[in-house]
């Protein structure tokens, strides 16, 4: 519903603005000559096919010929009228249609490059064509001593400087959103703003109605009208920047027009001339500084996202090669673990006792506190396997591990030192009895009862001791291992004790 009623009455404004426009160029920016400085209603047209998609075109067209006959039916023919109407149509469509062609999207009027398309697209292709039509009635459909080509100059640059000057304001007009865009800012920025305002239009005023130009001591450049837009332009964008600089370009424009101000020049049509190479160069430039000082935003704002974006997957990497790490380390420490473990007692295995072993021989060096190795052999048991498998083999030993190690102190290294051999190293032996030792594992070891079905299994083990006499580790195993033997030889089930390099019989 709403649409629909836009689609009527966004075209009949239209019309109605586009009226307006003709009636001001001619009663305010037309010389007496009859030269116009600028041409307003075309930039109507086009702001309005720009902010239109193509299939609502033609009702524009349509009300806009309709209000060009209206304008010009007081002076010209209906024929005059319509082919007017025709030529600023098509200046108009053209115009629309090249920059849709080449944007593919809306116009950004803060965008650099749609601007240069705009100006590029308005002042040397749209207008110049159009001003062949209209140079080409004036010439040959109405009587005048003016040359053909001063017409089709006039009309060019009249009716480029009219689409340069107020399309994007217009097109900005026409845009959703105006209201809330204007609506926006703080107070302070607001009263800058009005500020800006009343210091341009009183720099208008003095520069163009006093005529303090020719004036010795008070003479201003009317350069000094645009400083104020620029400033507005970097400070509150596209849409306040170029509002300030339209009024003001126009103010210059009908002010030139009035026979007042610095560029009323002898000849009407050098004013003209003067007047719109300073209201385009002026509107181009605040439009141009505007969209540039916002790309630099969003640019420092993209550069500041994505920096923002960097420094978070720069801490989810270290987090993720934090947490690698520490899987890492935990599975080289599971590794190691099992490395230096035994698989079926999990006790240490043979290289952490060899480890253990000489680490302890270290400290007795130091320490000159010795140290004593214990090597225990379970006896017959070949028989064990033999006679119920491997299996349960397997269980009688760990039954002897779970038996030998409570007889232990905690400082006591216990581990399995080949197939049914196990090795103790027992620090600070010089406390320790090792002769009650030995006596308590034989005990320990006999009291071991594995059942399997109706039998009982019984173990006994025999055991080698050697203590520390500054022997190598090496060498400590070696003597236990030669009392071990001993022990076998004379029957098993009992200890042989090698005491710091001297035998003792047990
Ligand atoms: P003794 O020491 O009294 O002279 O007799 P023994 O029968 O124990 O003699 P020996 O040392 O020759 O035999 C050891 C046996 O231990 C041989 C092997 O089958 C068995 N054995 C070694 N490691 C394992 C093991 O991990 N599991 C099982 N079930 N048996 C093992
Ligand atoms: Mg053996
Ligand atoms: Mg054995």
């Amino acid at each position: 519903m709403q649409s629909h009623r836009h689609a009527v009455v966004f075209p009949l404004v239209i019309g109605l603005l586009y009226y307006l426009g003709a009636w001001v160029g001619v009663h305010f920016a037309a010389l007496e000559s009859g030269i116009v400085i600028l041409w307003p209603p075309n930039a109507v047209l086009l702001a309005a096919l720009l902010s239109q998609p193509p299939r609502r075109w033609w009702p524009l067209l349509v009300v806009v010929l309709a209000s060009e006959v209206a304008a010009d039916i007081p002076v010209f023919t209906v024929t005059q009228a319509l082919l007017f109407g025709a030529i600023n149509i098509t200046e108009c469509l053209l115009a629309a249609s090249l920059i849709r062609f080449f944007l593919e999207r809306e116009v950004g009027w803060h965008e650099p490059k749609d601007l240069s398309l705009f100006l590029v697209t308005v002042f040397f292709i749209a207008s110049p064509i159009a001003a062949l039509g209209g140079a080409s009635v004036y010439s040959f459909l109405l009587t005048s001593d003016t040359p053909f080509l001063t017409f089709w100059r006039l009309w060019w640059i009249g009716d480029a400087t009219g689409l340069i000057i107020l399309t994007p304001l217009l097109h900005m007009a026409f845009s959703p959103g105006l209201l809330q865009r204007m609506a926006g800012g703080t107070w302070p920025c607001r009263l800058e703003l009005a500020g800006a305002w009343v210091v341009s239009l009183i720099a208008c005023y003095v520069i163009f109605v006093l005529d303090l130009h020719f004036e010795k001591y008070l003479a201003l450049s009317p350069l000094a009208v645009v400083a104020v837009p620029i400033w507005v332009a970097i400070r509150f964008g596209t849409l306040a920047g170029s509002s300030l600089a339209t009024a003001v370009a126009l103010f210059v424009a009908f002010a030139t027009a009035s026979g007042l101000g610095p560029f009323v020049r002898e000849q009407q049509d050098h004013s003209a001339l003067l007047t719109q190479e300073f209201t385009v160069v002026f509107i181009a430039t605040v439009l141009f500084v505007a969209a540039f000082v916002h790309q630099n935003r969003r640019k420092s704002g993209e550069l500041h996202e994505a920096l923002v974006k960097v420094r978070h997957l720069n801490h989810e990497l270290e987090e993720r090669v934090r947490q690698r790490t520490q899987e890492l380390f935990d599975t080289n420490q599971q590794l190691q673990t099992l490395a230096l473990t035994d698989e079926l007692t999990g006790i240490p295995n043979r290289r952490r006792m060899k480890a253990l072993g000489e680490e302890e021989a270290k400290r007795s060096e130091r320490s000159e506190r010795p140290f004593s190795v214990i090597l225990l052999d379970i006896d017959h048991f070949k028989q064990v396997n033999d006679r119920y498998g491997h299996a349960v083999g397997d269980e009688c030993l760990k039954a002897f591990v779970r038996a030998i190690a409570p007889s232990l102190r905690s400082i006591d290294r216990f581990g399995r030192w080949g197939g049914e051999e196990f090795i103790i190293v027992v620090p600070d032996s010089d406390h320790v009895d090792l002769v009650r030792l030995s006596d308590k594992l034989l005990r320990c070891i006999r009291a071991v009862v594995v059942t399997v079905g109706d039998d009982q299994i019984d173990m006994t083990v025999s055991i080698g001791v050697a203590e520390w006499h500054h022997a190598s580790f090496d060498k400590l195993v070696s003597e236990a291992d030669d009392a071990l033997y001993r022990a076998k030889a004379q029957g098993r089930d009992r200890a042989e004790i090698n005491v710091r390099g001297l035998r003792v019989i047990e």
